[in-house]
C-alpha cells in the first residue's frame, strides 16, 4: 500500500460567500421544492449513480487521504452509501405516510395520526475518517425525510473532500444542496447560521461547541462521537472465528473507526490463547511486514500518528509496536495490560493498537464497563447466552454486537448512534428517516356531534361525569 500522499491545498470558500450559499437552500426548501416523493426519489438514485460512476475517483482520494485499499473502501463507504440509498427508495412511500394511532373517548368522534414533516435545511459536518460515508448516509436520511443540506466534508480528508464538492455539484439539485469546505474558522462561520437540523460526527470536544452553538438557535442535533468502545471475550467463544473478527474489525481503515474495539476485557487464564489466535490473524492477513501489505491502511496525518505512537510508551507490548512516521504507518499492535491510568486507557485510540486487560473471572467486565463512560458499541463473544444477556441486560451502549465486529452497521434497518458521551440521536433507514422528520400531531375532530360537558358553567353533576371518562 502506497503511504498516503500531501493533499493539494482545498481551495476553502470565501468566509463572505457562506451566507448567500445558505440564503439559496433556505429558499429553496421554503419554496416547496424538496417535498414531493418524486423529487426524494431522483435525489436518491442520483447519489447512487454518482458513486457507482465516480467510484474510481472516489477509491483514488481515498488511497491519498488514508492510503486505503479499494475493497475496504468499498465496504466501509460506497457499499454503505448504496445500500442505504436502495433501501430509502424502496421504503420511502411507507415511512412518509400519515401514521394513524387509535383516538380515545373523549375525542370521539375523531381521527388521530402522526404526519410526518421536513424540519428544512439541514447542516451535515463530517469527519475524516470514513470522508464519503459520514456526509452521504445523513444526506440520504435528510433528503428521504424531505430536507435538503448543506455539507461540510472534514479538512483532514482534503482530496475526498473536494471530490463530494464537486460531485454533489454535478450531480445532486444545486438549488437544494451545497458543499462548504473548510476548517475550523469556515465550521465557526457555518455555526453563525440558523440550520434546521445539525448532524456533526466527531470528537467530544467539536461536540460541545456545536451544541452550544446550536442551543443559540433552538436547533436540534444529532451528535455522532466516539470513545473507547469495549470487546468481551469468554472463554466458551470459538476462539478461531472470534480472533478473524476482531482483526478485521479492529485493523480496518488502521484502526480509524469510531466502532472499532478499543480494548479487549479476557480472563486472565484464557488471555494467552486469545492473543496467540489474534497474532496469526495479523499475519494471515497483513503478512510478517504489514508495512508491504496492500491491504493495511495509513494513520491519517503526522499529528494523529505522534499521538497514537505515543500511547505505546512504557508499555508491555506484545506484537507489532513499530512505526514509520514517514509513511505515516504504524504495525498492527497488541500491548498486555497497560496501566489503566496511562492515556491508551484514558483516550479513545483510534488506531491500530488494541490493549488487552485482563480479569479474574469475566463477570469482572461488566463492572469495568460501568464506571466508564457509555460507549458507543460493545462487543461480547461468548457461546454462553446466560452470559450474553447478563452484559446485555447489565450494561449501556449505544450499538452491542454478540460474537462479532461492527456488523449491526450493515443493517439499515438498526439505528446507528451513541448514548451518554458517546452521542445523542441515531440514523440509517427509519431511524433517519424520523431523525430528520418532525412528527406532526394532528387530530381531527367531526362535527357530527359536541358534547357540552367540557364547557363551563361548570357542574358537580358534570365533574363527576368528567372523572369517569378521563
Ligand atoms: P475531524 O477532525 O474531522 O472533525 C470533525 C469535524 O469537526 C470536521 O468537519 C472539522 O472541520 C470540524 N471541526 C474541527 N474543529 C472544529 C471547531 N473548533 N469548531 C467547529 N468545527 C470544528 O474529526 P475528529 O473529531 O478527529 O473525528 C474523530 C472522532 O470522531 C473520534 O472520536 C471518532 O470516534 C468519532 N467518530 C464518530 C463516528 C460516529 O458515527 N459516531 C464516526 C466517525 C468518527
Amino acid at each position: 500500500m502506497q503511504a498516503n500522499t500531501q493533499s493539494e491545498p482545498v481551495n476553502f470558500p470565501a468566509i463572505a460567500d457562506i451566507a448567500p450559499k445558505i440564503a439559496l437552500l433556505k429558499n429553496t426548501f421554503a419554496s416547496g421544492k424538496t417535498k414531493p416523493l418524486a423529487w426524494r426519489v431522483e435525489q436518491l438514485k442520483q447519489i447512487k449513480k454518482m458513486v457507482l460512476e465516480q467510484q474510481d475517483n472516489i477509491f483514488a482520494a481515498m488511497q491519498q487521504d488514508l492510503g486505503r485499499c479499494n475493497m475496504e473502501s468499498w465496504t466501509a463507504e460506497l457499499g454503505g452509501v448504496i445500500t442505504e440509498a436502495d433501501h430509502a427508495i424502496k421504503h420511502l412511500k411507507k415511512w412518509a405516510k400519515p401514521r394513524k394511532v387509535s383516538t380515545p373517548i373523549v375525542a370521539q368522534p375523531g381521527k388521530s395520526y402522526m404526519l410526518p414533516e421536513p424540519l428544512g435545511t439541514i447542516l451535515i459536518i463530517g469527519a475524516w475518517n470514513y470522508p464519503l460515508l459520514l456526509v452521504l448516509s445523513p444526506l440520504i436520511a435528510a433528503i428521504s425525510a424531505g430536507n435538503n443540506a448543506l455539507i461540510k466534508p472534514s479538512e483532514l480528508s482534503p482530496n475526498v473532500s473536494k471530490l463530494v464538492a464537486e460531485m454533489v455539484a454535478q450531480y445532486l439539485d444545486n438549488e437544494a444542496f451545497a458543499v462548504v469546505e473548510g476548517a475550523v474558522e469556515e465550521t465557526t462561520e457555518l455555526l453563525k447560521h440558523q440550520f434546521d437540523h445539525i448532524i456533526y460526527t466527531g470528537g467530544d470536544v467539536v461536540g460541545k461547541i456545536v451544541m452550544r452553538a446550536a442551543a443559540e438557535f433552538l436547533t436540534p442535533v444529532t451528535l455522532e462521537l466516539g470513545g473507547k468502545s469495549p470487546c468481551i471475550v469468554d472463554s466458551s467463544t470459538d476462539l478461531d472465528v472470534t480472533a478473524s473478527r476482531i482483526a478485521w474489525s479492529k485493523w480496518m481503515n488502521a484502526g480509524q473507526t469510531c466502532v472499532a474495539p478499543d480494548y479487549i476485557l479476557v480472563e486472565e487464564a484464557f488471555a494467552p490463547k486469545l492473543i496467540e489466535a489474534i497474532k496469526n490473524k495479523i499475519t494471515e492477513f497483513y503478512s510478517d511486514d504489514a508495512a508491504k501489505s496492500q491491504d493495511y491502511g495509513r494513520i491519517v496525518n503526522e499529528r494523529h500518528l505522534a499521538r497514537i505512537v505515543s500511547y505505546l510508551e512504557d508499555q508491555n507490548v506484545v506484537h507489532g509496536g513499530k512505526h514509520d512516521a514517514a509513511n505515516k504507518f504504524i504495525e498492527p499492535t497488541l500491548v498486555l495490560n497497560p496501566a489503566i491510568d496511562s492515556p491508551l486507557m484514558q483516550q479513545e485510540i483510534f488506531g491500530p493498537i488494541l490493549p488487552i486487560v485482563t480479569v479474574k473471572n469475566i463477570e469482572q467486565s461488566i463492572p469495568f464497563v460501568n464506571e466508564r463512560a457509555k460507549p458507543l458499541a460493545l462487543y461480547v463473544f461468548t457461546k454462553n447466552s446466560d452470559f450474553e444477556q447478563q452484559v446485555l441486560n447489565s450494561t449501556s451502549a449505544g450499538m452491542v454486537c454478540v460474537n462479532d465486529g461492527f456488523m449491526f452497521a450493515a443493517n439499515p434497518n438498526l439505528p446507528f448512534g451513541g448514548v451518554g458521551n458517546s452521542g445523542t440521536g441515531a440514523y440509517h433507514g427509519k431511524i433517519g428517516f424520523d431523525n430528520f422528520s418532525h412528527l406532526k400531531t394532528v387530530m381531527k375532530r367531526s362535527f357530527m356531534f359536541d358534547v357540552p360537558l367540557r364547557y363551563p358553567p361548570f357542574t358537580d353533576k358534570k365533574f363527576k361525569l368528567l372523572k369517569k371518562m378521563i
